[in-house]
């Protein structure tokens, strides 16, 4: 039986006559369909949200249920995609409706016409169950889509189609349990709400590798870990949102934005198509999936665009890919689920924001992790989160940011005051942190250097140092300080400009591997060392920091990595430079 709007609030409708509603159904609601979410069930009321602008919409209109979850097509086709909050296509929507989107159409996520080349690697007879990789389909240049059994899927493989062109509705696998034959097509629909099944979540010590020194060195993060980004406008955050979706080691990125101003998120969809993988010289749209909400969009669709990319993200992990998931901003994201809070009249937490956003906040990023895929063959897959935060007049205090610290492990400070001095990135060195920190030290003291977290930690010491230093330089001044306090204050300033500051826009400089960031920053505490014990024997320091092996460090970040000295040669040549330059008569 059909049930009946009750009364319209916005995104929020409330109706009667449901039978039997589900939690999270997808209903259509209105004469014009429109598409929206069961939220709340409460006697015989049930609330809805109501992803499509709701005005005109009376009281008495029909509603209808489903029988569905929201939920996401997962197939080929996603790879190069924008959609919006819940998964209609964008371009495909504007040629549909025109610049105003037309209400209650169904626009499908997943092309139903295009030609796909399916590989089988599969036999007949094989026991197959959720995950299991039944061929293959090449997505774009970068992405080999592994088409997979579904998650509830389970049985022996009883027909399997040949190599060849397929559309995704066309069947490609049959699969006998029991007495019933399911028929598979290459894609298939998954709840966004409920995490992937997986075998297991494993402990993660990989880093995921972004290029970026301050990252990968002081701050990093795990393939399968989580992060936090705050975003002070001008800081650079769309910049080092570029560089880890440029850079980051990782097969396939996924771009949440939830925009305020209209024109943010325009920025977002004219600028990602235009940028270029740096590993392939083909547009990064090659590996990328955008989510995209604009302001204008009806905020429903906000609440439920995370989960929506977070899904996505899920299914290429299940295919044993590393792939990132960068959501902006996270606070947007949060202000639709107070609005819809609100609407529904429950009881406000602080600032007025759900009682659960805590919880709704940890059930998103919860959800990255490294992970043993489900089904055959034996593979690992992660996805690392990204959240960025943009909290009013940027009161780290505020209460999504605070609900995200409790969830993330990597916190990386933008700065407007650094962005102000051109110090870019500008990642605070003393207000970010990474919970990581021990695990990818031992990490990168195997697969790198026995002290790669020992000098690490030494540079951290250092720039920590001169914090304190600096302070007491504004009382009493600059002179009052030993030679050996100025001379950790110019290390520190080798620290900052040789090794955390890059130029996102240099060939060279925008991305540094590890090697050449252990490199740069063994030459700085080298020289540093060297240093200070011929201050301590008493020499002059200006005549020590005249060394001109010191303007070749700061040269080093400019040089490209072919063009390096190695490692041991340049320790050598440190050393020699001092006892030829300081010290030709010891
Ligand atoms: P936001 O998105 O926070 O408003 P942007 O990312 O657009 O700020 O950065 C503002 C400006 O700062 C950029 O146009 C650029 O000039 C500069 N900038 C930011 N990060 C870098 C970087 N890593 N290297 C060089 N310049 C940068």
């Amino acid at each position: 039986m059909a049930g009946y709007v009750a009364r319209v609030a916005g995104p929020l409708v409330s109706a009667k006559g449901l039978d039997k509603p589900m939690m999270y159904e997808v209903v259509r609601v209105g004469e014009l369909k429109l598409f929206g979410e069961v939220i709340g069930i409460q006697e015989d009321s049930v609330y809805i949200q109501v992803y499509e602008d709701t005005s005109g919409v009376r009281p008495g209109e029909p509603v209808e249920g489903t029988g569905h979850l929201l939920s996401v097509e997962l197939g080929p086709g996603l790879i190069g995609s924008i959609y919006d909050g819940i998964q209609r296509p964008l371009d495909v929507f504007e040629q549909i409706s025109g610049v105003f989107l037309t209400r209650g159409i169904v626009a499908n996520a997943l092309s139903r016409e295009k030609i796909w080349h399916f590989v089988p690697s599969l036999d007949i007879g094989s026991q197959v169950e959720g995950g299991t990789v039944l061929g293959t389909v090449e997505e774009t240049p970068t992405v080999l889509h592994r088409i997979m059994v579904p998650p509830d899927v389970e049985g022996e493989l009883v027909w399997i189609a040949s190599e060849g062109d397929y559309t995704i509705e066309e069947t490609i696998a049959k699969v006998k349990n029991g007495d019933e034959i399911k028929e598979l097509k290459m894609y298939h629909r998954w709840p966004v709400r409920i995490p992937r099944p997986v075998k297991e979540k494993l402990y993660s010590d990989t880093p995921m590798v972004t290029g970026q020194r301050v990252l990968d060195t002081f701050f990093p993060v795990v393939k399968g870990g989580s992060a936090c980004v705050p975003g002070p406008f001008g800081a650079g955050k769309t910049v080092i949102q570029h560089q880890l979706s440029k850079w980051s080691d990782v097969d396939v990125v996924v771009y949440v934005g939830c925009g305020e101003r209209g024109n943010e998120m325009t920025e977002v969809l004219i600028e990602f198509p235009e940028l270029k993988d740096p590993r392939t010289g083909g547009p990064l749209m090659e590996r990328t999936v955008l989510v995209a909400n604009t302001s204008n969009m009806p905020v429903a669709a906000r609440e439920a665009s995370v989960f929506t990319g977070i899904t996505i993200a899920e299914y290429f992990r299940d295919m044993g890919y590393h792939v990132a998931l960068m959501a902006d901003s996270t606070s947007r994201w949060a202000e639709a689920m107070r609005e819809i809070s609100t609407r529904l009249e429950e009881m406000p937490g602080e600032e007025g924001y759900p009682a659960y956003l805590a919880s709704r906040i940890a059930a998103f990023y919860e959800r990255a992790g490294l992970v043993r895929c489900a089904g055959s063959p034996e593979r690992t897959g992660s996805a690392t989160v990204i959240g960025a935060v943009s909290p009013p007049g940027g009161d780290l205090s505020d209460p999504v940011v605070q609900a995200t610290l409790r969830v993330v492990q990597v916190f990386w400070g933008l700065d407007q005051q650094l962005a102000f001095s051109r110090h870019f990135p500008s990642i605070n060195w003393l207000s970010s942190y990474s919970l990581y920190m021990e695990r990818v030290g031992e990490f990168y003291n195997r697969a790198l250097a026995t002290d790669w977290l020992q000098k690490r930690n030494q540079a951290m010491a250092i720039l920590q140092r001169e914090s304190e230093l600096l302070e007491l330089v504004r009382l009493v001044g600059y002179d009052a300080l030993s030679p050996e306090e100025q001379l950790y204050l110019e290390t520190a300033r080798s620290l900052r400009e040789d090794f955390l500051q890059q130029d996102a826009f240099d060939e060279v400089d925008s991305y540094c591997s590890m090697q050449k960031q252990y490199l740069i920053l063994s030459a700085i505490l080298q020289v540093h060392e060297i240093m200070l014990e011929l201050v301590r024997k008493g020499g002059d320091l200006r005549q020590i920091l005249a060394n001109p092996i010191r303007e070749r460090i700061s040269r080093l970040r400019w040089q490209r990595e072919q063009d390096l000295p190695p490692l041991e040669v340049f320790k050598g040549e440190i050393a020699k430079s001092f006892f030829e330059e300081v010290m030709p008569n010891d």
